[in-house]
């Protein structure tokens, strides 16, 4: 607004101006978007404003209107529209309301220890504007302003708003940007004075599940004195909330939920929520439990279970989970895209993910951030998650918020994607189940995430076997004397008179003799329905065998249609020419690139419908311009994918530029191929060095989730690699640590160098029914070497070869000398050797470099026995590459006399050197040593 106008002059003479003037404003533009969100004779006085500009210029509109109101005022000789000092304490009143939507939660009632120091909110006070207890029964008409009443005193208005916005709830929501979310919050609220209303038996419910949250860990307790189980005591409320969420999503049309948690309570979610027999958890805990693969401890296991309901079967699915904590979160999103996507659930109501944290977690953890920056996106969208922080203001022995986070809440990370928390108190475990529905209405309504806050305490230290006493002795002075949060409410309860003492205690000694059975001690619990079972048919663990055949008349066809789009689609002359170009190898005038042969992978796996998905940074075009996979409009925003349109009835295409993080993006897609075995999943990385930021998911996920937790997935992982004198970062992928992480037959690390090799590489990943990772050292400067070529027919009728023989015409009896290698430093030695006019040494490429191809290898070698030179040639350090990891198995299969000795760069502490002359000498040197006889 401008300075000193028309209306500021006279707002600044009445009641109206000041520092009301912008809110006046506010609430103008509020009403414009939606009047039924304001109070009723604000709402009449707008109405009254001619409406042609008033969505373009709402300031300058209301400038007029006030302008005219000035105008009539002083022409009625004193008559004033509104009177001055009523509007002026009406104002009053009205920000004092708003200040309790704003600020409200900081004075909640929210620590059942009371020990949370907040920060002062004075303008919660009627005192500060300028009221007095003189003025408690001063009759207010706020219209509808809230609670609907129109006439209240300002004594009831102060008992509403500390009830609705400062009791055991504490709702954050004024920074949710869009009105309509935020006005169905404050009417959810407002409407019932945030008052829970529950039914006798509902509340007879929750006691009951607070009875087994804690009767379960004081039965660990007791069994199992010492034994670290990370016990949920304190933030027992967390089973209602759980257990309410699923009745709730069940009533709002969910058929699947897929969770992902950390330690602390897992083993009580597993017991009272999934219906995981005590039984077997005990045998667990004697050390018994014996399983398939290596196993995990048992605070990480996954489970999966029906959940009846009075709306019907929920599929639970809690996903097993590292100790990395939040790490789970973006797996469980990629985990229920993928079931959303199989069941067609386009609007996202039928599954439904919940992640848990824990309160130094979420705001300490990047992994949040990333996740929560991906939760609406269009490739990575779930159409919203429940996110709940069991905040029990201490992790492991740090608890002092001055050295937790920098801010006052641990939930404030929701605010980056304007999330609503719901703060609530877990000693009130009807405000918990309240909060538990008001979540999953809003998800459903507005697809987006929410966060539960659930303010509690831990009863013990980070595990049984901790004191906590020693670091914070004042909070477990005081969580000593406090009651549990079951006697807590169960005094509530009799106190109110809707059960006994004896009926409370009558439900313990029934969770107890259940415990003692070892039977599930879920009333809601079924046995899973097998049917529903995508993975029947990917469970075997021999490497079945690839037939890359096709028919050779549709792969014509195919590779002129993936060279097709539409006339009136102009596109960049330099992709032009690519596809002209590509037009050309479909039509057998050009051999296929790289490019246009992983094209045709894909092209041909989609014609038999089987899915795809591709996700990394600037995977639709590719980091170096070779995929073009999404085609751009010159003209207009639009986008055209050829492999999207090839023929009714083809597999899904999917290929998304994923937001500018590893870490998040990679674990999402592991979950989505751990729940999508019929989907050919693929996660490149710009550089293969990128993936050093996700190294938590390989490690702890994609390398080894088959033997913790005999999870399988298919997943491949492209990762540029390449010595091409660009520097330290960029130039590896850092083979050597997929290498190391390479045993039990756990994951392939290929190294294609032909295009024919990634195209039947990326074919059998699909075809062969075992789903297990695979690591692709994809290269950079062989997608345009004009050596790296195929034919048709090398791709219609070959096969992927682990081992790619000598392919120039040598007499094998004249060699003397056979090399090693893998990847671009191949076609080096072949032009140097070809330059050098050399027969004497054959090149032999390993394509396969885990699980190693011994057989192939010995059947390769035959050929040389009488070979004793035998050289491993790398561009990566000594320290670096295939040769540390691999050595054993290049010397394996070598004719007894046989030597094998390493030609590479010397070990170095950076992976690659910075000075480009220093690398062509380097690269030169290593070449020549390799053919020098
Ligand atoms: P879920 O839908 O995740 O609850 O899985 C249901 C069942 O499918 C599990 O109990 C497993 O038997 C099986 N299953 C799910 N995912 C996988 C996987 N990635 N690898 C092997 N089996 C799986």
């Amino acid at each position: 607004m401008q300075k000193n106008s028309p209306l500021e002059e006279w707002l600044a003479s009445t009641a109206l101006g000041g520092a009301n003037q912008s809110y006046i404003e506010d609430l103008y533009e509020d009403y414009l978007r939606d009047p039924a969100g304001i109070e009723e004779s604000w709402r009449k006085t707008f109405d009254s404003l001619p409406k042609s500009t008033a969505v373009e210029q709402p300031h300058s509109q209301i400038r007029s209107y006030f302008q005219q109101l000035a105008r009539d005022s002083n022409s009625q000789s004193g008559a004033s529209v509104i009177d001055p000092n009523v509007s002026k304490r009406l104002v009053k009143v009205l920000q004092w309301v708003n200040a309790h939507r704003n600020r409200g939660h900081l004075h909640a009632n929210l620590d059942p220890l009371n020990l949370w120091q907040r920060l002062d909110a004075p303008t919660l006070d009627y005192k500060f504007f300028g009221f007095t207890d003189n003025d408690l029964d001063e009759v207010f008409d706020i219209g509808n302003y809230v609670y609907n009443r129109d006439k209240i005193t300002l004594r009831d208005l102060a008992y509403a708003l500390k009830n609705t916005y400062c009791s055991t709830i504490g709702l954050e929501f004024m920074h949710v940007n869009d009105l309509e979310a935020r006005t169905w919050l404050q009417r959810k609220v407002e409407n019932l004075l945030n008052k829970p209303l529950f039914s006798k038996d509902e509340q007879v419910k929750f006691l009951e599940e607070l009875t087994a949250a804690d009767g379960l860990e004081r039965y660990l307790g007791a069994k199992f004195p010492g034994a670290k189980r990370f016990s949920l005591e304190g933030s027992d409320a967390f089973i209602p909330l759980m257990k309410e969420i699923i009745r709730h999503g069940a009533r709002n049309g969910v058929k699947e939920i897929v969770m992902g948690m950390a330690h602390r309570g897992r083993l009580n979610m597993l017991v009272n929520v999934l219906g995981k027999k005590p039984a077997e958890l005990f045998d667990e805990f004697a050390g018994k439990h014996q399983g398939n693969g290596t196993g995990d401890v048992k605070y990480h296991q996954g489970y999966s279970s029906d959940f009846m309901t009075d709306a019907g079967l929920v599929h639970l699915a809690l996903a097993f989970n590292p100790s990395h904590l939040e790490i789970v979160s973006p797996v469980v999103s990629g985990s229920v895209r993928a079931r959303q996507k199989r069941i067609g659930d386009d609007h996202f109501t039928k599954v439904l993910p919940i992640t848990v944290h824990g309160d130094s977690a979420v705001i300490g953890q990047g992994v949040v951030q990333e996740t929560l920056n991906m939760s609406s996106t269009r490739g990575y969208t779930v159409g919203g998650t429940i996110r709940i922080v069991i905040n029990n203001q201490i992790g492991f022995t740090t608890s002092n918020t001055r050295d937790t986070r920098s801010t006052e809440y641990c939930t404030d990370i929701a605010k980056m994607i304007e999330a609503p928390v719901i703060h609530v108190n877990g000693d009130d475990p009807e405000a918990v189940a309240y909060a538990a529905r008001m979540a999953v209405e809003y998800r459903t309504l507005f697809k987006r995430d929410i966060f539960i806050d659930l303010v509690s305490y831990r009863r013990h230290g980070h595990n049984e076997a901790d004191e906590p006493l020693a670091t914070q002795p004042v909070m477990y002075k005081l969580i000593k004397q406090h009651p549990t949060p079951r006697k807590v409410y169960a005094d509530r309860l009799v106190a109110e008179g809707v059960i006994t003492e004896s009926k409370a205690t009558e439900l313990m000694n029934n969770y107890r003799d259940g415990l003692d059975r070892g039977d599930c001690v879920v009333p809601e619990w079924r046995p899973l329905d097998t049917q529903k079972m995508d993975w029947t048919s990917f469970l075997t663990q021999e490497w079945t065998p690839y037939n890359g055949k096709f028919d050779p008349q549709r792969f014509k066809d195919l590779a002129r249609k993936v060279c097709e789009y539409p006339e009136n689609h102009p596109i960049h002359p330099r992709v032009q020419k690519i596809y002209a170009d590509r037009l050309l190898m479909a039509n057998g005038e050009k051999l296929f690139d790289w490019g246009m042969a992983e094209t045709m992978a894909y092209a041909t796996l989609l014609d038999d419908g089987h899915h795809i998905r591709i996700s990394g940074e600037d995977s639709g075009r590719g980091t170096f311009f070779h995929r073009l996979a999404v085609l751009h409009n010159m003209n207009e925003r639009k986008a055209y994918i050829p492999l999207m349109n090839l023929h009714q009835g083809q597999g899904h295409f999917e290929v998304w530029d994923s937001v500018l993080s590893e870490e998040a993006v990679l674990a999402f897609e592991y979950g989505y191929a751990t729940a999508a075995p019929k989907t050919l999943t693929i996660w490149e990385a710009q550089f293969g060095d990128f993936a050093n930021g996700a190294q938590v998911v390989i490690d702890q996920f994609i390398s080894s989730g088959e033997q913790k937790w005999g999870r399988m997935c298919g997943l491949v992982m492209l990762l540029p690699h390449g010595y091409e004198g660009k520097g330290p970062e960029h130039s590896s992928a850092r083979l050597e640590r997929y290498l190391q992480l390479c045993a039990q037959q756990n994951m392939q690390v290929c190294v294609p160098s032909t295009p024919a090799q990634i195209y039947h590489l990326l074919r059998r990943q699909m075809l062969r029914t075992v789903r297990r990772p695979l690591v692709v050292i994809s290269p950079k400067s062989l997608l345009r070497h004009p050596l790296a070529v195929s034919t048709t027919e090398e791709l219609v009728n070959g096969t992927f070869q682990n081992v790619i023989p000598e392919i120039d015409d040598l007499d094998p009896k004249q060699v003397k000398r056979v090399v090693f290698c893998a990847g671009k430093v191949y076609y080096d030695l072949l032009e140097q050797r070809r330059k050098n006019n050399q027969t004497d040494i054959a090149i032999i490429r390993i394509e396969q470099l885990y699980p190693y191809p011994h057989e192939e290898m010995r059947d390769i070698l035959t050929a040389y026995s009488h070979v004793k030179d035998y050289v491993w040639c790398q561009e990566e350090p000594l320290n670096q590459g295939a040769w540390y990891c691999s050595q054993h198995n290049f010397v394996a299969n070598l004719p007894a006399d046989g030597k094998l000795r390493y030609v590479g760069r010397p070990a170095s502490a950076s992976p690659a050197v910075g000075y480009l002359a220093l690398h062509n000498e380097q690269q030169k040197a290593l070449v020549a040593e390799a053919l020098a006889i």
